[in-house]
C-alpha cells in the first residue's frame, strides 16, 4: 500500500470542534468561495477584507503553507520572519511611503514616530543582508518568509481574494551579476510551477507589468477564472500576458504632404461616436471608403491622483473604435492612480467641451493655450494611443458645441506629451510579438515574480565586495505568492451547489465519518473506525453528535467538503459501512475491511 503520504492521522470530533456551520450566505458574500468558508466554518470576518481564522480554515492554511514551504525550501530558499509593524525609514528610504499612497497603512507610535503595516518587504529583507553580508562569497542567497500583509485595499472583494490583512509568501534573491539574478529567477519559476502544480490549481504564466516596483522582468501565474481580477491575453503562438502589459505594435508613419488641409463642420447632434460616424457617411462622404469609428479620436478626460496627494487632468486620446481601460491606463501611469473626470475637474478647464473635445485645446503642461473665448488658461497634458502616428487622419472634437474636424493629421495639425497604453485590448488584436491574433480570458493572480535589479539595493546602499575588490550594488529579486488567496482560489474552483469538496492534498481532514442513528453499537462502530484510520495515518472528520439528524450530518459533510464521505447507520446490522466519493457513487463496504479500504483510497487520493 503507497501509504509513504499518510503519516499523521488524527480525528476530529464535531461534537466538540469549533465550529458552527451556517445554512444562509453571509450577506456581504458574492463569490462562492466566500460564502462557503463563511458557512462552513473556516473563516469569519471581523472588519471589511480582514479575516478571523476557525480550526478547519487554519488546517488547510497550514496544508498550502507546507507545499509552499517546501518547494521553496527546495530551491535553496531559507525561512525567516519580519514584523508586520515596520518604521518609516526604509520605506522612506525607497520613496515607498509615499508612492503606496493610500494603499499604505501607516500609524504612530506614542511619542509620535511614524510606522507602517508592511504591504511587501522588499526595504527589509534588503537591509538585513546588508546588516549581514560583506562579499559576493556570501552570495547568491534566497531568503523567503510567510507572513502577514497590510493593505488598505480601494476595493476589497470576494473574501480572501482580494482581502486588506492576507497571508503572502515572499521570497528575495540577492545576488552580484545579473546572471546570477537570471538563475534565482528561473528558479523561483520552476519552484512556483511546481506550487501550482501540487496545490491543484490551474495556471497560466503571464508576462506582467512591473508596476510601482520598478524592475525589468516580471511575470505572473494566474489561474483562470470568471471571478478573476485579472484579465490576460494569448495568442496561438505562444504569447501570454497581462492585458495591462499588452504593448501596442506601433504602425509606420505614413507621409501626410497630400493629405487634404483640416476643415472644421457643422455635426450637430452628435454626442456619440455612432452617431457622428453616421453624420460623417452621409454630409462628408469619404471616396474611397466610408467613415468608420476608428476614423474618429477619442479624447477622454481622466483625473490623476498622485501618491502626493496632488491631482492631475489628463486627457487621453484614442481611436474611438476602442473604450479607455483603466486598469491599462493605471499600470501605464503607475503610481498615479487614474479616475474619470468629475464636473469640478472639467470646471477648471473651461477649454474642454464636453462631448467635442479636440487636441488642439490640449498641449504641454504648464503652458497656456487659447481658451474658448480668447482668455489664456492653462494646458492639459495630453497623451495618445500609440496607433495615432504621424500621418494618420482623424475626426475629432473641435473643441466647440456641435462641431467636429475633419482631416486632422497627426504630426502635422497635433502632437501629444507622449503615448499611453489606454486602449482596451481586444480580441483578435494582434500579439506584439507577431504570433497571432490575441484571445481574452479571466484570471486570479495567484503569483508574482519580478527581476528588481538594483534599484532598491541601490536605494539602501546593499553592497557587497566582488571578485576584484570593488564594491558592486547587488541585483535582487523579488517573488510572491498569495497564500490566503491560494486557499480561496482552490474554494473557488472546487465547490458544488451543495459545498466545497477540497483536493485531498488540502482538505482539513480525509475523511469525513458520520455516524447516523441513536444505536450506541452505530457510534461504538464508527468510534473504533475513526481510531483505526487515524492509526493508518487518515485525518478523520468524525461527526460523532448524538442527537444530530442524519440529513443535517450529511448536509454538514457536503458543506465542509472532506473529499471521502463515510458512513456508519443502519447497514452496520449487515456488517456494512457506506463509503462515497464527496461527489460520487456510493459504495458498501464490510465494516473489516473498511479502514484497510478507506486508508488505501485516501492514498491514492493523495498520491
Ligand atoms: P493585485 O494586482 O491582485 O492587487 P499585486 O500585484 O498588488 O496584486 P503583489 O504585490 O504582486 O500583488 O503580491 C504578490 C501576491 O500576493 C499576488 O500575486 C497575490 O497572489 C497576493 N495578493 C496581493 N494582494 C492581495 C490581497 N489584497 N489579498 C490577497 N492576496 C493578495
Ligand atoms: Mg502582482
Amino acid at each position: 500500500m503507497s501509504s509513504a503520504r499518510l503519516s499523521q492521522g488524527d480525528v476530529l470530533r464535531m461534537s466538540s470542534l469549533f465550529v458552527r456551520t451556517l445554512r444562509e450566505d453571509p450577506a456581504e458574500a458574492e463569490v462562492a468561495s466566500h460564502k462557503l468558508l463563511v458557512r462552513a466554518g473556516y473563516i469569519r470576518r471581523a472588519a471589511p477584507g480582514i479575516y478571523s481564522w476557525l480550526p478547519l480554515g487554519l488546517r488547510v492554511l497550514a496544508k498550502i503553507e507546507a507545499i509552499v514551504r517546501e518547494e521553496m525550501t527546495a530551491i535553496g530558499g531559507q525561512e525567516v520572519h519580519f514584523p508586520a509593524l515596520l518604521p518609516r525609514e526604509p520605506y522612506e528610504a525607497t520613496g515607498r511611503w509615499e508612492e503606496y499612497g493610500p494603499n499604505l497603512f501607516r500609524l504612530k507610535d506614542r511619542k509620535e514616530a511614524d510606522y507602517l503595516l508592511a504591504p511587501t518587504h522588499e526595504e527589509m529583507f534588503a537591509l538585513l543582508v546588508k546588516d549581514l553580508y560583506s562579499s559576493y562569497k556570501d552570495l547568491p542567497v534566497i531568503l523567503f518568509q510567510i507572513q502577514t500583509k497590510y493593505r488598505d485595499e480601494a476595493r476589497p472583494r470576494a473574501g480572501l481574494i482580494r482581502g486588506r490583512e492576507f497571508v503572502m509568501k515572499d521570497s528575495y534573491s540577492f545576488d552580484v551579476r545579473d546572471e546570477g539574478l537570471e538563475v534565482s529567477y528561473q528558479k523561483h519559476r520552476e519552484a512556483y510551477e511546481k506550487i501550482f502544480t501540487r496545490l491543484g490549481l490551474d495556471y497560466v504564466i503571464v508576462s506582467a507589468m512591473s508596476g510601482a516596483m520598478g524592475g525589468s522582468r516580471s511575470e505572473e501565474f494566474l489561474s483562470p477564472s470568471a471571478i478573476g481580477e485579472d484579465t490576460f491575453v494569448r495568442s496561438p503562438g505562444g504569447y501570454a500576458a497581462n492585458v495591462e502589459a499588452v504593448v501596442t505594435p506601433v504602425p509606420e508613419a505614413i507621409p501626410y504632404d497630400d493629405a487634404p488641409a483640416a476643415h472644421v463642420e457643422d455635426t450637430p447632434d452628435t454626442p456619440t461616436i455612432a452617431t457622428l460616424v453616421d453624420l460623417a457617411n452621409e454630409k462628408f462622404p469619404r471616396p474611397d471608403r466610408p467613415w468608420t469609428a476608428a476614423d474618429t479620436l477619442k479624447n477622454v478626460v481622466l483625473a490623476l491622483r498622485h501618491p502626493d496627494g496632488t491631482r492631475e487632468v489628463v486627457v487621453v486620446g484614442v481611436p474611438g473604435d476602442r473604450e479607455v481601460d483603466l486598469k491599462r491606463v493605471e499600470a501605464a501611469l503607475s503610481p498615479a492612480e487614474p479616475e474619470a473626470a468629475t464636473d469640478e475637474d472639467f470646471a477648471r478647464f473651461p477649454q474642454l467641451v464636453k462631448g467635442y473635445i479636440g487636441p488642439q485645446a490640449l498641449g504641454p503642461q504648464g503652458e497656456q493655450v487659447e481658451g474658448p473665448d480668447g482668455e489664456k488658461v492653462p494646458a492639459v497634458r495630453y497623451l495618445l494611443d500609440p496607433r495615432v502616428v504621424p500621418g494618420t487622419r482623424w475626426i475629432t472634437g473641435a473643441n466647440e458645441q456641435g462641431r467636429h474636424v475633419f482631416d486632422l493629421v497627426a504630426g502635422r495639425d497635433f502632437t501629444s506629451d507622449g503615448t499611453v497604453e489606454a486602449a482596451e485590448v481586444r480580441p483578435g488584436d494582434p500579439a506584439p510579438d507577431g504570433s497571432g491574433p490575441l484571445e481574452l480570458a479571466r484570471g486570479i493572480e495567484m503569483g508574482h515574480i519580478f527581476q528588481l535589479g538594483r534599484k532598491y539595493a541601490e536605494a539602501l546602499g546593499l553592497q557587497v565586495l566582488d571578485e576584484n575588490g570593488k564594491q558592486a550594488v547587488v541585483t535582487m529579486g523579488s517573488y510572491g505568492v498569495g497564500v490566503t488567496r491560494a486557499l480561496a482560489a482552490l474554494a473557488e474552483a472546487n465547490h458544488d451547489d451543495k459545498g466545497l469538496a477540497w483536493p485531498a492534498h488540502v482538505a482539513p481532514a480525509h475523511v469525513h465519518l458520520v455516524a447516523t442513528g441513536k444505536d450506541a453499537a452505530v457510534f461504538d462502530a464508527a468510534a473504533a473506525l475513526a481510531d483505526d484510520l487515524a492509526a493508518r495515518g487518515v485525518e478523520v472528520l468524525y461527526d460523532d453528535r448524538p442527537k444530530v439528524s442524519p440529513g443535517v450530518k450529511f448536509k454538514d459533510a457536503e458543506l465542509l467538503g472532506a473529499p471521502l464521505i463515510v458512513v456508519v447507520g443502519k447497514g452496520l446490522a449487515d456488517g456494512l459501512v457506506e463509503v462515497r466519493p464527496r461527489a460520487g457513487e456510493a459504495e458498501q463496504l464490510p465494516v473489516a475491511e473498511a479502514a484497510a479500504a478507506v486508508a488505501e483510497r485516501v492514498a491514492t487520493l493523495l498520491a
